[in-house]
């Protein structure tokens, strides 16, 4: 196996060089020898860092997502632009085409329904996500495509007072894809690619997948990144694919149909049971007061976690804290959406939105993620809203939860299977899962941004595009 020795690269903060080999950092020194094999990179100057993990993602929804029409904000804001957009991807796809849109907020055009969208766009099948991913609306001629006016409903589908689907579908997106027509799986290999250009060795994939087959899709997609997979309860006990981890049970506690105590309680006794742990979606704070009613009933597992914990208020926190919670966060929807929950959220709440400061002074270890395709995929727009609280429109949210640039770096940094525990290093013995920086690590979190990420490795081999 082929060799390679970084020279002139900075790690912790001093100068080092660093030969990778066998997939491992090998060798960390100060003026190593080049040996016969070894390929010689000049690092000049940059650090050289672990590979970012982005500890709850959605792949194929990324993938699918960014062969879709974004319809909200900051791109779209009002009517208008929304029929603006909708009619230019009209116009760009082959007649009977699906028109899949993302990233809704009814402070557009109101709460879309089969009218709205019909008024829009007649003759083409059209869905439009709504940017939580919990809701689908479908117009006409896609509620007829899929069976819903023909009585064919799932759960979560709404109707009028005459009993008439309103093409609403609130999480509903297994039932859904069933009657997709089986167009090409979303493609991957650019998501992965994109990954590594902003330094992402590693990713969570926080999806409740129900079927084993749709942890082979990602098992078998060829990513660059190593994988974590989570999968829903009725995969609580399964087999995954060898190439993957198997990390937390994915329970989601849904706002609009809270689930009873002690069904939540018994999903977490039953991931536990099939020895794994849970990672508890809540983003609001009933969600969140209700799954800690269930960890009382259930027990705490090592490992089990809150996902978002997006409204965390303050008498909570210690209480996170003494049950040994973990909590991974996006800091990034500070930066994406940080307007919008200004003028959304009651003042007095705004200092409990993404939490991280006041939650790692508590002692609750605290991950980052970007959960893709709902934020970002870029961790390092998180890592610098993590530090400076800003909104995209220049406003501070949470000043009290600003950490250090490099603290907030670290939320990335952690091991997928202990998230917010000890950050990875750069030592030997460690995968040479790594990323070079285009500067000293100090004045690359200056300014965080995926642009300073000169090479990234994985196991010790570098990754080219
Ligand atoms: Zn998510």
């Amino acid at each position: 196996m082929s060799t390679l020795l970084l020279r002139g690269v900075e790690v912790a903060g001093r100068p080092a060089d660093v030969r990778l080999a066998g997939g491992v950092v090998a060798e960390l020194g100060s003026d190593l020898a080049a040996r016969p094999g070894d390929e010689v990179l000049d690092g000049r100057g940059g650090a050289l860092i672990p590979g970012l993990h982005d500890h709850h993602i959605h792949l194929m929804a990324t993938a699918a997502a960014e062969r879709s029409v974004r319809v909200g904000p900051p791109e779209v804001s009002s009517p208008g632009e929304l029929a603006d957009v909708l009619r230019r991807a009209d116009a760009a796809l082959p007649p009977g085409a699906w028109l899949r849109a993302v990233g809704y907020h009814e402070s557009v055009a109101g709460d879309l329904d089969r009218e709205a969208l019909d008024a829009l766009l007649p003759h083409r099948p059209v869905r439009v996500q709504h940017r939580s991913g919990a809701q689908w609306s479908l117009n006409s001629a896609a509620c007829r495509a899929v069976g819903l006016d023909e009585g064919q409903r799932p759960e979560g589908a709404e109707t009028d007072a005459s009993g008439r689907p309103t093409g609403r579908l609130l999480r509903a997106d297994a039932w859904l894809r069933d009657r997709l027509p089986a167009g090409d799986p979303p493609d991957l290999s650019a998501l992965g690619r994109r990954l590594a250009r902003a330094g992402v060795t590693g990713v969570t994939d926080a999806t409740p997948v129900e079927r084993p087959a749709d942890l082979r899709v990602l098992a078998d997609a060829g990513l660059p990144q190593r994988l974590t997979l989570t999968g829903g309860p009725a995969l609580a006990a399964a087999d995954f694919p060898e190439n993957v981890a198997r990390g937390p049970v994915k329970l989601v506690v849904a706002d609009h149909e809270l689930p009873s105590l002690d069904a939540l309680a018994g999903a977490i006794g039953a991931a536990h049971l099939a020895d794994r742990p849970v990672a508890v979606h809540c983003v609001s704070l009933v969600a969140l007061v209700l799954a800690l009613a269930a960890w009382e009933q259930a027990g705490v597992r090592s490992g089990d976690r809150i996902e978002h914990a997006s409204v965390v208020s303050p008498e909570l926190v210690p209480v996170l804290a003494a049950r040994g919670l973990t909590v991974v966060t996006q800091p990034g929807f500070v930066a994406e959406r940080g307007d919008r929950y200004l003028l959304d959220v009651p003042p007095r709440e705004h200092a409990d939105l993404y939490r991280c400061a006041s939650l790692l002074d508590a002692g609750v270890p605290v991950a980052g993620s970007t959960d893709a395709p709902y934020g970002s995929p870029d961790p390092w727009i998180a890592v610098k809203a993590a530090a400076d609280r800003r909104t995209a429109g220049g406003r501070i949210l949470g000043a009290r939860e600003r950490l250090s640039p490099h603290r907030a770096l670290e939320l990335f940094l952690t091991a997928p299977d202990a998230p917010g525990k000890r950050p990875r290093s750069v030592r030997p013995g460690a995968p040479a899962d790594l990323v070079l920086l285009a500067a000293p690590l100090g004045d690359v979190l200056a300014a965080p941004s995926s642009d300073a990420v000169v090479m990234t490795f994985f196991a010790g081999t570098p990754f080219s595009a």
